[in-house]
């Protein structure tokens, strides 16, 4: 009598990049995650963010901002170094899921078909400001419940937390970038009466054209790092420079085994 091998077990949701605990998920199926969470009452809102190289790194240093993505429910893979790693770390993501304006526009455009309004924090004064009416310019059955800057002081967090809960939105979008957003959103989740909390980094400012967006063929050939960095040297070089060649041996030392974070 010959016994049937036992199936492999099911690939985990999540794999382990440098501490981060990387969702393995397509846009789609994430779309469908915010649809969920968009038509249930109640319950603690769900928090979406991503990472790409320069977040691995700042996870794998940083503890404070490591445990804040870790309260995520899901964080994707946002950059094709993330992706990579998780092929070599025996996990592989489907594919990257890179939030730009057109998948803005899906999201926004599934809020306006749930009546779900939406808040957005982040950016300069004006930024957020900006992108709420080219939201609503291109589809006017969408509801913005409200708009803040990201330059306030610790003090003013409650306040904040407060006019997005008495606007009554559904989905919080945050442009604060990591690591702010992620430690913001993590630290009042709790108190947050949203729905779902997506953050979105350098977006809002895109959106409002006040920084270059990428061409098409710059997001399909996964150069836009280079495509940010010739757009913002000063702010970006670090990041980039630096971060990716670290990125690529802390993964290999991952890979051995040999990993250790901060
Ligand atoms: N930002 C903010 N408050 C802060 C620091 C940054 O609102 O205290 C905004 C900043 O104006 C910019 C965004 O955060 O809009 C920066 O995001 P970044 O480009 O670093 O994120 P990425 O998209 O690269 O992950």
């Amino acid at each position: 009598m010959t016994v049937d091998a036992p199936p492999a077990p099911p690939a985990p949701p999540r794999i382990d990049v440098l501490g981060v605990p990387v969702a393995r998920l397509t846009f789609e199926e994430l779309l469908a995650q915010l649809d969920d969470a968009l038509r249930r009452a109640g319950g603690r809102p769900e928090y979406y963010t991503y990472v790409n190289a320069y977040g691995a790194i700042l996870a794998a240093r940083e503890a404070p901002y490591r445990a804040a993505v870790a309260g995520a429910d899901v964080v994707y893979a946002d950059g094709i170094g993330v992706v990579w790693a998780t092929r070599l770390l025996g996990g592989p993501c489907p594919e990257r899921i890179n939030v730009g304006p057109v998948e803005l526009g899906r999201i926004v455009d599934l809020c306006a078909e749930r009546g779900a309004s939406v808040f957005l924090l982040g950016g300069a004064p004006g930024i957020a400001d900006e992108v709420a009416r080219r939201l609503v310019a291109e589809r006017p059955g969408l509801q913005i419940a409200g708009v803040h800057h990201g330059y306030f002081a610790p003090e003013e967090e409650a306040a904040v937390v407060q006019r997005i809960n008495d606007s009554g939105a559904a989905l919080l979008i945050l442009g604060l970038g990591p690591p702010k957003q992620e430690i913001w959103v993590n630290r009042h989740l709790a108190a947050l009466q949203v729905h779902a909390a997506w953050c979105m980094g350098g977006l809002l400012d895109q959106v409002a054209g006040a920084v270059a967006y990428p061409p098409e063929w710059v997001r399909r050939n996964h150069v836009q790092w280079l495509y940010r960095l010739m757009t913002e040297p000063r702010r970006l070089w670090r990041r980039y420079l630096l971060g990716i060649p670290e990125f690529i041996g802390r993964v290999a030392l991952q890979r051995l085994g040999l990993e250790r974070q901060a």
